[in-house]
């Protein structure tokens, strides 16, 4: 069995550690739907990113929908606006 060649200091084994923690995720909100989103990401939700559409989500839950019979979300949305 392998075995060190010399004993690591408390302190050296402590400066590896001091960068091994890991910072907390930033969390925001869309300003669309009000769901939680990554910041500098288009949200995950409705697609929109910096107040416009950029992944069109409404087809792929259409196509869905249509398949299970339910009505489409955005639907009463686009109504209202
Ligand atoms: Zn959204």
């Amino acid at each position: 069995m392998p075995v060190p060649a010399r004993k690591l200091s408390r302190s050296k084994g402590r400066r590896r550690r001091s960068h091994d923690h890991m910072n907390p995720v930033q969390v925001g909100t869309c300003e669309k739907c009000r769901a939680s989103t990554m910041a500098h990401h288009a949200c995950p939700t409705c697609g929109f990113y910096k107040g416009r559409q950029v992944v069109d989500h409404s087809r792929k839950v259409a196509r869905l929908l249509k398949k299970t019979g339910h009505a489409h979300p955005h639907d009463e949305q686009t109504k209202k606006a």
